[in-house]
């Protein structure tokens, strides 16, 4: 990799035909305002690994809102801006059959190859008024909007206006961190500005088998105990990113011997001997036979079985601890006390009847039942919960309350106790017949009446 580069080559062999005509017309747009415009940051930075990604921002030198006004003018589509920040969405998801017909080049360009929307950016840079706040923003170079980023090798500017198309912009020695392989801060008051940049730092340094720079890792020991004061919606934001990862265990294994996760509860914690679990939650297809629901606490079914699939491991207490801290949406909660307790009463149970075991387990979420199983079980154990899943659950008597009402039985809670039993002589298998239920229900009628 050598000093000075252009990049334009390997920019055209990793867009596809559209992507990159897309991208020359926002160019030519630029150089007729006689704007500089860059793509930065994730996408140069995979480029230059060859990893390359699809999604880009773009930054300009200059009023982004007036690029993007310009492009909205000449192809449509519409405009989303913020004039505090000086940024610009672009939608264009509507207009991309027409929008291709304007690309240079002479391509067969498919509309579906474009995005649906593009962020635009003015260059501008940040200050802390005082630590963990949010930053004051104000327009400026590019060179001083890659400062404001949070490590080198995130600090990359590809140019795409006139001559200059391709030309890399290597401020701040990104280059030479991603060549050694280095996550390293651009300056010592990084943390502070932002605690979460720690955790950033560990998921960088995991997806690219990098290391976090001797400095930088001093920097983060100093700041550790700034991650007490970081919001939970912060936290869990960088952690589901993590989980997204391939790597999610190695970097929660990162996080745990750099001490960040005891510094977001004392009681939060990450052992390899997890490793397979976690990653059997994430990977692994989730049974079709379990009828899992897709989400639970607005949050993806995987997701939501990873996080149980960790906080089950830690005693109760800190597993509800950790959970509220990092503000667990209620399902979450009521999953890590089911799992407890059910831990505790089924191996309790020796030889249950069928209806014992639907008992416990009504009511408690599929999701942690699952959860359960990849947690592993005792065989026999295992055999009761997937009997659960595959009949028991779905096993109910004909009869409703409808029925009981008349029969002649006044509304109240008898109802449910009736139903109860009822259906737990279908589960022992003392029914097997809407005769025999028939037949059982008469002796119920008259054993509550018995003048009926
Ligand atoms: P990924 O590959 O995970 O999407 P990315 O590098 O594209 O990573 P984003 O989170 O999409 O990261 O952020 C885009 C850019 O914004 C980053 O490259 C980085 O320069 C900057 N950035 C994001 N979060 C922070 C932060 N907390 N502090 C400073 N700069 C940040």
């Amino acid at each position: 990799l050598p000093g000075k580069q252009n990049l334009a080559e390997r920019l055209e062999a990793a867009l596809s035909q559209a992507r990159l005509a897309f991208l020359k017309l926002i160019a030519a747009q630029a150089y007729e305002l006689r704007k500089p415009v860059y793509i930065v940051g994730g996408f140069v930075r995979d480029l230059i690994l060859e990893r390359p990604s699809f999604d880009f921002d773009v930054v300009v030198e200059g009023n982004a809102i007036n690029l993007a006004k310009a492009l909205e003018k000449n192809y449509g589509g519409h405009l989303v801006s913020h004039s505090r920040f000086g940024t610009a969405k672009w939608q264009i998801d509507d207009v991309r059959a027409e929008l291709i017909r304007y690309l240079p080049g002479d391509g067969h360009f498919d509309a579906a190859d474009l995005p649906e929307s593009l962020d635009l950016i003015s260059a501008r840079t940040e200050f802390y008024e005082y630590p963990t706040a949010l930053p004051t923003v104000e327009r400026s170079s590019i060179k001083l909007d890659l400062h404001r980023r949070d490590f080198t090798i995130n600090t990359l500017a590809l140019r795409l206006d006139g001559r200059h198309y391709g030309d890399l912009y290597d401020y701040w020695g990104g280059m030479n961190d991603l060549r050694r392989g280095s996550v390293r801060v651009l300056h010592s008051l990084s943390f502070v500005d932002d605690p979460t940049r720690m955790l950033r730092a560990v998921r960088f340094e995991q997806r690219f088998h990098f290391r976090i720079e001797e400095r930088t890792l001093e920097l983060i020991a100093e700041a550790t105990d700034l991650l007490r004061q970081v919001s939970a919606d912060r936290l869990r934001h960088e952690l589901d990113l993590m989980l997204s990862e391939e790597n999610a265990a190695a970097m929660l294994a990162r996080l745990d011997e750099l001490g960040l996760l005891r510094a977001i509860h004392p009681d939060f914690i990450w052992k390899n001997e997890w490793r397979e679990r976690l990653e059997s939650a994430l990977v692994k297809p989730l049974p079709a036979e379990w009828d899992l629901p897709d989400s639970a606490g607005h949050m993806p079914a995987r997701r939501f079985i990873a996080y149980l699939l960790w906080l089950m491991q830690f005693p109760l207490e800190a597993g509800l601890a950790v959970a509220n801290r990092l503000r667990f949406p209620r399902p979450m909660l009521q999953s890590i006390q089911a799992v407890s307790l059910i831990k505790q009463t089924l191996p309790a149970l020796s030889s249950p009847r069928p209806s014992q075991v639907v008992n416990e387990l009504d009511g408690v979420s599929p999701l942690a039942l699952y959860a359960l199983r990849l947690d592993g079980l005792a065989p026999n154990l295992e055999i009761l919960l997937e009997q659960y899943i595959h009949r028991w659950r779905k096993i109910h008597p004909f009869t409703g309350g409808e029925d009981l009402n008349r029969l002649g039985l006044v509304p109240g809670p008898a109802y449910r106790q009736i139903l109860t039993q009822l259906r737990n002589a279908w589960l022992d298998g003392e029914i097997s017949s809407p005769e025999a239920e028939q037949l059982w229900l008469s002796a119920m009628m008259k054993e509550i009446d018995p003048y009926a």
